[in-house]
């Protein structure tokens, strides 16, 4: 930076961010763009998304698509397979019913556990991660979210202090966030007051009432959020949870 022409204020912060604005925007189009070929089937499961066609036919570089695929394959709608390239997940929802069947018991279990038993600190460290979930949707970063959401609920286990329950959260986590069976990125609610969702659910917890938590978090780990999700009109229930 000490090489810059002295240029004053805001004409100065321009010169210094006009490389960077407009890539962060073409990789933002070109992520809306494969999203909503996938999510609306024109990409099908196991199509192979390959950068460089993607980049011809949109008349852009590969890099704002090598980052919009990146975010895409972090909210977990696109599969890296090395030395292959990236491919649209395909998604059984028999599975993911299953996980969301398993999902739901211990979460109520780890609910009833934790009221009893969460101390000050662990509640300041959820309510930090609520934090993390509305700065996450106020960027309008899914990837974020999924990941601070995935967090929340293991975090939960992890106070319920069982260690059981904590190592068959761990087998199970992956195949839920695999599955899609956590933290949905296809979420068609607001994801602010999905954010909220979870501030309430930690209030239960503070509350100590472990039947009440241990409800709230079974609906929540079921899809029975209280959160609207629009594709419910459209497909079977579904949640980001
Ligand atoms: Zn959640």
């Amino acid at each position: 930076m000490a090489s810059t022409p002295q240029v004053s204020g805001f004409a100065s912060r321009l010169a210094t961010s006009k490389d960077s604005v407009r890539p962060i925007l073409i990789s933002d189009r070109v992520y809306e763009l494969l999203r909503q070929a996938i999510v609306e089937g024109d990409l099908a499961p196991n199509d192979r998304v390959v950068e460089s066609e993607i980049a011809r036919r949109l008349g852009v570089s590969q890099a704002p698509v090598r980052e919009a695929v990146k975010q895409l394959a972090r909210e977990g709608l696109l599969m890296h397979v090395p030395r292959r390239g990236h491919f649209v997940v395909e998604i059984s929802t028999r599975d993911a019913d299953y996980a969301r069947q398993v999902r739901e018991p211990l979460e109520r279990l780890g609910a009833t556990l934790a009221a009893a038993c969460v101390t000050a600190e662990q509640l300041d460290e959820l309510d930090a991660l609520v934090a993390e979930l509305h700065e996450a949707g106020r960027a309008n970063d899914v990837g974020r979210f999924r990941d601070v959401d995935i967090a929340f609920h293991t975090r939960v286990v992890q106070i319920a202090g069982n260690p059981f329950l904590t190592r068959m959260w761990e087998v199970l986590e992956p195949n839920l966030r695999a599955l899609r069976a956590i933290a949905d990125p296809l979420f068609e609610g607001d994801w602010r007051a999905m954010a909220d969702e979870h501030g309430r659910l930690v209030a239960l917890l503070r509350a100590g009432d472990p039947a009440t938590a241990a409800d709230a978090f079974a609906d929540h780990a079921a899809g029975r959020s209280p959160v609207p999700d629009r594709r419910v009109q459209r497909k079977p229930a579904s949640s980001v949870t």
